[in-house]
């Protein structure tokens, strides 16, 4: 186990992350290269988001595990139950499927007032007699926050007691405005009380940070010789536990991986990829080449980078001539958008604006010169009409107004409600490994080419919709107060 602190510094100190920005995207660049927030700030916030929702994204989803949320019952019932992504997921990578296993400690107005320990013990033992798991996670909460809970203590206890990981997890929403902070909480706790130092290295496996999704990167890797370690989600306990022997880590988007990689490359020599994640052609091209480097396989890669390009280049000549006039916004988390960025320079259609939910103003581990958002200027050339925006309707409906897309790719369901009631189709991005590699790229050319065909629909839609914005605010030159 490893000296980590017992937390991981929050984003907003650690990255200098922000919530609000407006302007070109070569603008942002810059205010990150020089780490100075913009000058002007939301006031005004309509709604949000807790890192508890990002710290379940990787806690949730381990095979065999157990998680306490040691908090009131309503922040247990804001994190969403996933157990179809879960069925879905181990379908496509052909695995079984499991069942959550969640247990809510359910902290109530008198422990608020004389501490919640004794709650968190019985949920530990309800969650081990009911469950028999091969680690318990802890996620912390406000209430358990401010009241000052010894978590830690509790789960020294009970790890001896019960023989297996048990995991604290700090995820107090109200520590962190940015809620990516929740991934990072609950990788710590997995590096901290879960990996352990490798006993044998397997020269060939590649760590693979994501979310649930597709195996894509079988075949990708497959082409030079490697073999996916797919994490967090689906592995199970025993499995995350040797993510050391992994000849190098890599992740499918840097809000997501970049923390754990670091820390890997850092305390373990598990080496790094150091290169944008793999999507569109010039990303794809520069991982694989990194990805070679690491791992000994530079003798093949060329050969593999060069018919790849001559396998794709027909049928990316026909999408781009079908795609030609089409204007996309692209709305997700801060470094998926610059993901989305760089394939749609390949699929060449206009940008007509970005929104991330957050900027990370630093990378763990990477230089300014190579953060996404300059790999994307790099390829895409600069944008505009760039925005940060932590989810707000009432300023996201009047960046759509203003952009007018035939396309919005959202990778959250929300914002294709709001663009669904606006007119305009939208594709989630829900499952992010369908858009990596070579392959990637032509699959997202055609999921735009047919959905931009349902305009005509959505404009019936937009026509009965009714919005509770005023059209003072509508026609107000601020983006956000
Ligand atoms: S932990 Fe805090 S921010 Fe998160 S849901 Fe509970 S009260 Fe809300």
């Amino acid at each position: 186990m490893t000296q980590l602190n017992t937390e991981v510094e929050v984003r907003d100190r650690r990255l200098k992350s922000i919530l609000s920005f407006s302007g070109k995207a070569s603008e942002l660049q810059e205010f990150s290269r020089q780490l100075k927030a913009p000058d002007k700030a939301r006031t005004f916030t309509q709604c949000g988001d807790c890192a508890q929702m990002c710290a379940a994204t990787i806690c949730y989803h381990v095979r065999g595990a157990a998680v306490v949320v040691h908090a009131p019952m309503g922040c247990f019932a804001t994190t969403p139950s996933t157990q179809e992504a879960i069925n879905n997921s181990a379908k496509s990578r052909k695995v079984k499927p499991f069942n959550t296993q969640l247990i809510c400690s359910n902290i109530s107005e008198k422990e608020t007032i004389y501490g919640g320990l004794k709650k968190l013990r019985e949920a530990i033992d309800e969650a081990q007699n009911r469950f028999h798991p091969t680690a318990i996670f802890i996620q912390s909460s406000c209430a358990a926050g401010i009241v000052g809970d010894d978590i830690e203590s509790v789960a020294d206890e009970k790890q001896e007691e019960l023989g297996i990981p048990i995991v604290p997890v700090y995820c107090e929403g109200f520590k962190s405005k940015i809620w990516s902070s929740g991934f990072d909480a609950g990788y710590h706790g997995i590096l901290k009380r879960i990996v352990k130092k490798p006993e044998k290295k397997q020269e060939d496996l590649v760590n693979i940070f994501n979310f649930l999704g597709t195996d894509t990167f079988t075949p990708i890797l497959k082409k030079i010789g490697l073999r996916p370690n797919y994490l967090v989600p689906l592995a199970d306990v025993d499995t995350i536990s040797r993510m050391t022997e992994a000849a190098c880590s890599t992740h499918i988007c840097e809000t997501l991986g970049t923390y754990i990689t670091d820390v890997l490359e850092k305390e373990y020599g598990v080496p790094k990829v150091h290169a944008p994640a793999p999507y569109g052609i010039k990303w794809t091209d520069a991982w694989y080449r990194e990805l070679a480097k690491i791992t000994g396989k530079s003798d093949i890669v060329e050969n593999v980078i060069k018919s790849e390009h001559e396998r794709i280049q027909p049928e990316l000549e026909k999408l781009r001539e079908e795609l030609k006039g089409i204007k996309v916004y692209i709305y997700a988390g801060d470094s998926y958008a610059h993901n989305m960025g760089s394939i749609m320079a390949d699929l060449g259609v206009e940008i007509v604006g970005i929104t991330t939910l957050h900027h990370d103003m630093r990378t763990d581990g990477e230089t300014i010169d190579h953060s996404t958002l300059q790999e994307m200027i790099n390829v895409a050339g600069d944008i505009d009409k760039f925005t940060v925006c932590n989810k707000q309707p009432y300023e996201i409906i009047k960046v759509l107004k203003d952009t007018n897309p035939d396309v919005i790719i959202a990778r959250h369901m929300n914002m294709t409600i709001l663009a669904g009631k606006l007119g305009i189709p939208s594709l989630l991005e829900g499952e992010i490994n369908i858009s990596a590699g070579y392959d990637g790229i032509l699959i997202m050319g055609r999921r735009i080419r047919d959905i931009v065909k349902a305009k005509g629909l959505l404009s019936t839609l937009k026509e009965y919709n009714q919005f509770p914005y005023t059209q003072k605010w509508l026609e107000d030159e601020r983006l956000y107060i």
